[in-house]
């Protein structure tokens, strides 16, 4: 605009030149000055609103287009489609595990995860292909062509190789949700939702591609009825806690239990953890979840103290629960009332909590520290804590992975396992190794000096009233020697136990 208004005065100045009888050298120089200053203003408003533009349509973080452009985009192809019906596809994509990532290693993290998708998925982009960052973990793909699966399949084998953050190599998976169109929706809002959709279904099937299917529309109801009926069970007391036997490994008697939850649904039966954490934890509701778990077992510990049963209890936090102010008030009122000793109580944690926000997780561990409860480190093993860090923390317990116990006798878990348990006994730590599933796996643990066992092999998670007779049952006396080899492994009768889950 300004260019056009700038040309006026510069031709004014020529018919100058052509009427009034100056040097024609001046006049030409001063239309050309004006013509380029005009053009200077103009270019510079011009290139100021074509970045602004650009800006409204990038998300700054990854630099990958944003959901503006994605709406502007949608809107084009929709267009030229009515017209001609070319058909093309909206995959979202999800990445697994990027809220532990981001709790457990920080948001800087986080932020370089979503850069790096970015990075990687941008060269792999044919020219009509768009890909842009929605918001948190979630990217989107608009394919042209009624073929989209091969592209959603190069989305997720990108995110393959793990990624180097902060001289770690993490491993993210993805899940990815496809809609069609004209096939599955004819707007851009709703190839949306149903990609939405079909991708929470390929989450809940444990990562991978999941194209839209009407019936699962059916699902996403389904997902916010079980969060409200969620809410409903804490309040009915439909959680209910399984309990899973420890063993000292050298003695083989029982020294204590881990209380795993469980939802008595009342018209899907008795539901693992796996089926609703994610919700629990989606819905925010953690805190009251864990209240309910401890509360049950701790009475429980008592119970079976008062019947002489010397064990202790031990139940599982989430990374919620350490952002809990009220914790400690709740643990230690929590004791006063039962009369539980502390050290009767264990807390178990995972190690990528603890590195989510370590300073505040150092405080509140300190805390329960001083209270006198055990602390534990879950699943030790599969995340990014040294050993020298967790000697830093008030902690006293390890519990090795069941990863490392599936194939105890490859030489290199044994290996693992032996200088894993002799460098946690020099630190002052207790052992426990989770998922003993055979007698040569216990028996390998005992010649390897590890504490504690708990595994299939020794029970499964029993009801509370199966895991009292389990427990008031004679003891099995000191464990047998290992049998000679190729002879089949006996279970003791006594580790065959009723009501198992
Ligand atoms: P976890 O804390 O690692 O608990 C051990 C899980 O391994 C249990 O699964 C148990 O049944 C299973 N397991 C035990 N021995 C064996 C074995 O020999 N072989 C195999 N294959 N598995 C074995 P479960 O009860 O389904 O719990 C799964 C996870 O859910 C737990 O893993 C824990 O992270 C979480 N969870 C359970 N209860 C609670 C709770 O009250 N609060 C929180 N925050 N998390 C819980
Ligand atoms: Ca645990
Ligand atoms: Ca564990």
């Amino acid at each position: 605009m300004k260019t056009r208004l700038l040309l006026v005065p510069a031709l004014a100045v020529l018919m100058v030149d052509v009427f009034v009888q100056v040097p024609r050298s001046i006049t030409l120089l001063t239309a050309l000055l004006l013509v380029v200053v005009g053009w200077g203003l103009g270019h510079d408003t011009h290139s100021r609103l074509i970045e602004l533009q650009h800006q409204v349509r990038t998300d700054p973080l990854t630099g990958l287009a944003n959901r503006t452009a994605l709406y502007e985009d949608l809107a084009v192809r929709l267009t030229a489609s009515r017209e001609g019906d070319e058909p093309f596809a909206v995959l979202l994509l999800d990445l697994d595990r990027f809220k532990e990532i981001n709790d457990s290693l920080g948001h800087h993290v986080g932020d370089q995860l979503l850069i790096e998708v970015g990075h990687r998925l941008q060269p792999m982009l044919r020219d009509q292909d768009l890909f842009v960052r929605l918001g948190g973990d979630e990217f989107a793909m608009v394919v042209p062509g009624d073929e989209p699966l091969p592209a959603a399949r190069r989305l997720l084998s990108a995110l393959t190789e793990p990624f180097l953050l902060d001289g770690m190599r993490v491993r993210v998976g993805g899940s990815v949700g496809v809609a069609r169109y004209p096939d599955d929706a004819r707007d851009a809002n709703g190839l949306l939702q149903r990609a939405d959709v079909a991708m929470y279904v390929a989450k809940a099937a444990g990562g991978g591609v999941s194209p839209y299917d009407p019936q699962h529309d059916q699902h996403s109801r389904e997902r916010l009825r079980t969060v409200e009926q969620l809410r409903a069970a804490l309040l009915a007391d439909e959680l209910t806690v399984y309990y899973q036997p420890q063993c000292d490994v050298a003695t083989g008697l029982a020294v204590g239990a881990e209380a795993l939850v469980r939802w008595r649904h009342p018209t899907r039966g008795v539901l693992a953890p796996e089926w609703f954490l994610p919700l629990v934890e989606q819905a925010g509701l953690m805190s009251e979840l864990t209240r309910t778990v401890m509360e049950q077992a701790v009475a429980q510990c008592v119970s079976w103290r008062s019947r002489g049963l010397d064990v202790g209890v031990s139940v599982n936090l989430s990374a919620s629960n350490l952002l809990d102010e009220d914790l400690t008030d709740h643990v230690v009122a929590l004791l006063g009332s039962s009369g539980l000793p502390a050290e009767a109580l264990t807390l178990e944690l995972t190690e990528n909590l603890l590195l989510s926000d370590p300073e505040r997780c150092l405080v509140t561990l300190e805390r329960l520290k001083a209270v006198g409860v055990w602390l534990s480190i879950d699943d030790y093993g599969t995340g990014y804590c040294s050993l020298s860090y967790l000697q830093s923390l008030p902690v006293d317990e390890l519990k090795l992975d069941r990863a490392f116990l599936t194939d105890l006798e490859h030489s290199r878990n044994t290996s693992i396992v032996r200088s894993t348990v002799d460098l946690a006994h020099d630190l002052g730590l207790r052992v426990v190794a989770e998922g003993v599933e055979d007698a040569a796996g216990l028996d390998l643990l005992r010649q390897l000096g590890c504490d504690t066992a708990q595994g299939f092999f020794l029970s499964r998670p029993l009801t509370a009233d199966a895991m009292t007779a389990w427990l008031l049952a004679p003891a099995p006396g000191p464990p047998p020697p290992p049998p000679p080899p190729g002879s089949p492994a006996l279970v003791p009768a006594l580790f065959c136990a009723a009501g198992a889950a």
